[in-house]
């Protein structure tokens, strides 16, 4: 270990930062934030630094850098262009055993920022020892966007807690088990995303006082249409947290790759035609690992609440009382038409875009008449077996027989496929292609030659 991490308290505790730039100023931000009785030394100053003088939030010395400007101080940060200058400040802090930073050359100083994801009282600092600075910045950038914003107060109202739990759970590991199901409570996370302070204190207080054999609860995960890439930061956070993942068919290896490697992962693959897993066995794997007190994520392709059938294991789970949260996905339709180059709204084409199932039970159980109509988009899902149907429904109510169609299958993914044609076309293009895919009906589909990429 080259440097030992320390966090410390600068609150009030003086600091001295000698020089006034650009880099000096991003310095002094950070200085600030945390509290430190800032002093300022350099020839000249910027303006940032001559607004915070007058604000009385830094102190500022003017001219060259004099040795007993340290005098006092806990931390001293040298940032100046000038490395001879910098060179001199930490030769002078050596002396008088103060840490010092130094900007350009952060292996020779005797203190080194690392880079930082403030979830204050939560903090997370990186560093590569000053060897690989950009690396290191990479790797904030990760962190910070694995690290919901929510975490701070979730640290805070951990910290007002502390007692209460301790004089509530005896045991170290009941203890821990409160932590654990506290800290991972997707529920808790949401309320306090939204900041909803009152419902946070409920869920709180029923996480406290609930049976320990009850306390799971089940996340379903929009998974997107294929591309990792597409998954939101918040699915991605549930599943690398779950216990248990129940998923199928349409969810893409590359987001299985994402899964926690110990996460039980139940398959309960379906496919048009065939239903491997019927909705009710489903529903009842969710309720059975939730009442085991697992999370539960419940990962869907695309979009739960579009044709997912998610609306019905909410049901379920409602009906047993089991807390559920819901996160959405990129929906096929989305997905492929910005992956095929096909606008799904346009000013000069379609004013509306129609989502809509091709499983049908029946003819006639769709209002074709509304559905042929002018100057819309149609995106029939689940739509391949019924392409001649669709085809004859949509010719007799009116819509013309030239009217641009794309298929696209598997979507988003590496091995996406489009075949594109006319509406009178579409039985013959619809064998070309096999399920999942997305037919997309409307001229906008023309579009794609021109919006298309190479
Ligand atoms: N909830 C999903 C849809 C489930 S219905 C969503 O929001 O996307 C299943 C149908 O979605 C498939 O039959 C197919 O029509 C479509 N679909 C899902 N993923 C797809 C993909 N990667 N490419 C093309 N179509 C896809």
């Amino acid at each position: 270990m080259d440097y030992f991490p320390l966090f410390c308290r600068l609150q009030g505790r003086r600091c001295l930062l000698v020089g006034a730039g650009d880099v000096a100023e991003r310095k002094a931000r950070l200085l600030l934030a945390a509290g430190a009785d800032l002093w300022v030394g350099a020839p000249d100053f910027s303006p940032a630094f001559r607004h915070w003088a007058q604000q009385q939030a830094v102190t500022l010395l003017h001219g060259p850098f004099e040795p007993h400007w340290l005098t006092g101080c806990w931390l001293v940060v040298a940032a100046t262009s000038d490395n001879a200058v910098n060179q001199q400040v930490a030769d002078a802090a050596e002396k008088q055993q103060i840490f010092c930073n130094l900007v350009d050359a952060p292996q020779q100083a005797s203190a080194i920022m690392p880079s930082v994801i403030d979830r204050s009282p939560l903090m997370v600092a990186v560093s590569s020892g000053g060897r690989a600075p950009v690396l290191a910045r990479l790797l904030r950038e990760k962190l910070e966007a694995m690290l919901p914003q929510h975490l701070g107060k979730l640290a805070q109202r951990a910290g007002a807690l502390r007692d209460r739990v301790k004089t509530q759970f005896a045991s170290p590991s009941g203890r821990r088990h409160f932590w654990e199901r506290f800290f991972s409570s997707e529920r808790l996370a949401q309320t306090l995303a939204n900041g909803d302070e009152d419902r946070a204190a409920q869920i709180t207080e029923t996480l406290l006082s609930a049976d320990p054999a009850v306390r799971g609860e089940v996340a379903l995960v929009g998974a997107g249409p294929g591309d990792a890439g597409l998954l939101t930061l918040k699915g991605l956070q549930l599943i690398q947290q779950a216990d248990v993942i129940v998923y199928d068919r349409l969810v893409s290896d590359a987001i299985l790759n994402l899964v926690r490697r110990d996460a039980e992962r139940i398959f309960v693959g379906k496919q048009a035609g065939y239903h491997c897993v019927p909705q009710e066995a489903i529903n009842q794997v969710l309720c059975e690992q939730a009442l085991r007190g697992k999370r539960v994520v419940r990962l869907k392709g695309g979009d739960p609440f579009i044709f997912g059938r998610g609306g019905e294991e909410l049901e379920a789970l409602a009906q047993q009382q089991i807390p559920f949260s819901v996160v959405p996905g990129i929906t096929a339709a989305s997905g492929c038409a910005a992956y095929s180059g096909i606008p799904l709204t346009h000013r000069n084409h379609a004013q509306s875009v129609r989502l809509v199932t091709g499983h049908l039970q029946k003819t006639g159980s769709l209002a074709w008449q509304t559905l042929a109509a002018e100057r819309q988009t149609l995106v029939f899902y689940m739509g391949l077996t019924q392409a001649a149907e669709i085809q004859q429904q949509l010719i007799t109510h009116g819509m013309r027989r030239d009217m641009p169609v794309a298929l696209v299958e598997n979507g988003t993914t590496p091995r996406q496929r489009v075949v594109s044609g006319t509406l009178g076309e579409l039985e013959a293009l619809a064998d070309q292609v096999a399920s999942p895919a997305l037919m997309i009906i409307g001229s906008v589909v023309a579009l794609r030659e021109t919006l298309r990429w190479f």
